[in-house]
């Protein structure tokens, strides 16, 4: 059976060895993050619907999951916000009755947990990973650019209300944007309101390979000091430090091979790739991420958007 909604397994540096499952088109999102790996939001949206049938996911779950394969995690994620199916409680139901062995994660930015039925939905998981990059709604405008029905308040609202519900952990992202959140003013509001989320961990994350706008830097280790220092008494960590992905199981050098065969011919783009090799472009981008951390590949900012060649060396 060929996959179009299910990939992987990936090789995650936080969930090991993970299946995705990517419930939304490509670029159907709440947010247009200005750091976002996938590229601009095509489709900004809060309307929740089955944009993919339910059905045709589960269809594909239980073909993969009939041959049980060795799996840390089940993950809902993928190149929009997975929340906005609203047949997502199906699927994490199905999977909890027919396949209570895999574990769940539910990759989400947390802009609809506001709504209870939502919140209802991805109860069953067993780790929620939501984001929160700021709480002005200055900061919030600048850096996810969000749907105009949204606002920050309502999703921090959102966020607590889960907590209280949720007995499965959560580990809370901060996406640092150098400029726009790393400011004294946006940490301080950021604790505070952590504070009353009170979420298993929180996670620090930066730029590590080009956003969709190409002013987005990555932090420096000095301001990346900093901003650790302002949640030093929460359960902190940095993305960047865990563990790297050649020594998960489910690195696959094959997938690599075919990416670094395919730009030695020309340079592409992470969708070129994800279409020539049939790959979803979540799994591509997790390879990109480990040949750039590598110095294998370098990245050029051309106009149809950023383009991976071999490094020379
Ligand atoms: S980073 Fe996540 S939340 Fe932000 S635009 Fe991309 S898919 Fe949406």
């Amino acid at each position: 059976m060929k996959y179009q909604y299910i990939f992987g397994p990936v090789p995650s540096r936080r969930l090991g060895i993970s299946l995705g499952i990517d419930p939304i088109p490509f670029k159907t999102c709440t947010y247009n993050c200005v750091y976002c790996e996938c590229g601009a939001t095509t489709n900004l949206t809060t309307e929740r619907k089955e944009y993919i049938p339910v059905k045709d996911i589960i269809a594909e779950l239980k073909d993969y999951l009939d041959g049980n394969p060795k799996l840390d995690y089940i993950t809902f994620s993928g190149s929009g916000e997975p929340t906005l199916n609203i047949g997502i409680g199906k699927i994490i139901d199905f999977l909890k009755g027919n396949y209570p062995q895999y574990k769940i994660a539910v990759l989400t930015n947390g802009s609809l947990l506001y709504q209870k039925e939502v919140r209802d939905e991805i109860i069953r998981a067993d780790l929620v990973m939501p984001s929160l990059d700021a709480v002005s709604e200055q900061a919030f405008r600048r850096i996810n650019r969000a749907d105009n029905r949204l606002d920050i308040q309502k999703i921090i609202y959102g966020l607590i209300e889960f907590r209280k519900e949720f007995k499965g952990g959560i580990w809370l992202e901060i996406f640092i944007v150098p400029g726009i959140n790393d400011t004294d003013s946006e940490l301080k509001l950021l604790r505070e309101d952590i504070m009353k989320i009170n979420p298993t961990y929180v996670q620090i994350n930066s730029l590590d390979r080009p956003g969709t706008e190409n002013w987005v830097k990555p932090i420096n280790s000095v301001s990346l000091k900093k901003v650790v220092s302002y949640f030093k008494d929460l359960p902190v960590e940095v993305i960047g430090n865990f563990k790297s992905r050649e020594k998960i199981a489910s690195f696959d050098h094959n997938i690599e091979e075919r990416i670094i065969a395919t730009i030695r011919r020309r340079p592409c783009t992470a969708e070129d790739l994800s279409e020539t090799l049939g790959i979803h472009i979540n799994e591509i981008n997790k390879y990109l991420q480990s040949l750039l951390e590598r110095n294998i590949i370098k990245v050029q900012n051309l106009e149809r958007g950023f383009f991976f060649k071999i490094k020379n060396r």
